[in-house]
């Protein structure tokens, strides 16, 4: 049998998160997190789902390749290691691939060498992204490693859509331009969306609000991305648990001139200590829900500028596409907060949407709708796998059996 397991690694400057799946029925066979690398209380987390078990190991984890390491042993006490015929593929989760990337790619040295001269538009991410790419290699140089980019469903946005108003030489020169993230999540979500439907996604226009502690909205046309929230980073577009989303840029220099703060300073406010968290000082959906419930007015305005955001992008969006299909929520927020959802909705009969109030109070792991029957334009709640959608391009690109029918059936 030609093998058939995928492994997700998504490396952060700190952590690194995995999944083990095997493609032949989606199931996940591992999951796991290391976190604090590089300090004495590191940890990893590591989860069998088939049985429920959880082992959990504390004590200094030096760097990514330790980390990996340990990762490898845990795989190898269940019989899952990384040396095992049945692994196929190692997908990377790599946050920003510019213009250049648009598919996943095989790794090789020349790509390691593009990503790394991506790195002065992404500084934090990139770097980590590589340390883990570089460790597996080291770990297993044979087997087929694939690079998944969190900008490359964005690669089809128009330029009128990509560009900034700004003097276009400085603009090419220092390559600013909107790249959009959360990728592979919109990507995922807008073709399940029209499986939901019923529908192929080269049929269906669909605006998609991946809403997390990150958080982004998209506007799909026919399967491909038309236009997206963030930009040159993901700090632009939505308000966030901790990003401020858009803003006057002269915000910036007025902080500077006039506040004296240092350019670290409001890098650190706007990117780290804004958003809910900046408006209220909680950056959980959840709790600011629960304080709004006991009257908390610094909480409801929070929750207030967060949905006048997101309805802004919501109307803009609808006439990016000109006809909607659907408006989909995903992620953390969008997939469990009910009342984000309602409020997002509220008033839009005019548009041909609303929210059935029955059907939106349903909790549930499975795509549905939450528009009622009548309604013009289907709203749908739609949970994302970003891991799933890294396994199978990962799987697809090297020719894993049965791939493309995998990706269609999302
Ligand atoms: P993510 O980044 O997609 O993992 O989303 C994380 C965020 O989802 C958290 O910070 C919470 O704000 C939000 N979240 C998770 N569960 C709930 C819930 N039951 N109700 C409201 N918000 C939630």
């Amino acid at each position: 049998m030609s093998p058939f397991r995928v492994l997700v690694l998504n490396s952060g400057s700190s952590s690194v998160k995995y999944q083990l799946l095997d493609m032949r029925d989606r199931s996940r066979l591992a999951v796991g997190l290391v976190e604090r690398i590089g300090e004495q209380t590191s940890r990893i987390t590591h989860t069998v789902p088939a049985t429920g078990e959880t082992r959990e190991q504390n004590g200094p984890i030096a760097d990514h390749e330790t980390a990996l390491k340990t990762v490898a042993e845990e795989l190898d006490r269940d019989g899952l290691g990384l040396d095992s015929p049945d692994l196929a593929a190692i997908g990377h989760r790599v946050v920003h691939g510019g213009m250049f990337f648009t598919e996943p790619t095989l790794i090789d040295d020349a790509v390691i060498t593009e990503i790394e001269r991506l790195v002065p538009v992404a500084p934090l991410h990139n770097p980590a992204n590589l340390t883990g790419i570089r460790t597996a290699m080291a770990l297993r140089p044979d087997l087929p490693q694939v690079a998944v980019f969190d900008t490359a469903f964005h690669t089809t946005m128009p330029e009128s859509a990509a560009r900034y108003a700004i003097d276009a030489r400085i603009a090419d020169r220092y390559r600013v331009r909107r790249y959009g993230f959360h990728g592979t999540s919109h990507a995922y979500v807008s073709r399940a969306t029209a499986a939901l439907l019923g529908k192929r996604p080269e049929d269906v226009n669909v605006i998609v609000l991946h809403l997390g502690n990150g958080a982004s909205a998209s506007a799909v046309r026919g399967g491909r991305c038309v236009d997206t929230s963030m930009g040159l980073t993901p700090l632009e577009g939505l308000v966030m648990g901790t990003r401020s989303g858009d803003l006057d840029p002269a915000v910036i220099f007025h902080l500077q001139r006039v506040g004296g703060m240092s350019m670290d300073e409001v890098d650190t406010l706007l990117n780290k200590t804004s958003g809910l968290f900046g408006l209220c000082g909680d950056n959980d959906m959840r709790e600011i829900l629960r304080r709004i419930d006991e009257g908390d007015e610094e909480a409801r305005l929070a929750f207030d500028i967060y949905i006048h955001r997101l309805r802004k992008y919501i109307g803009a969006y609808y006439a990016v596409l000109g006809r909607v299909d659907a408006v989909v929520f995903t992620a953390g927020v969008g997939e469990n907060a009910a009342p984000v959802r309602q409020a997002a909705i509220a008033g839009l009969e005019g548009l041909g949407l609303a929210v059935d109030g029955d059907l939106n109070a349903v909790r549930s792991d499975e795509p549905r709708l939450v528009s009622p029957a009548s309604a013009r334009v289907a709203v749908a709640v739609v949970p994302t796998d970003e891991e799933w959608e890294i396994a199978t391009q990962t799987y697809a690109l090297i020719g894993g059996e049965g791939a493309d029918e995998k990706r269609k059936g999302s």
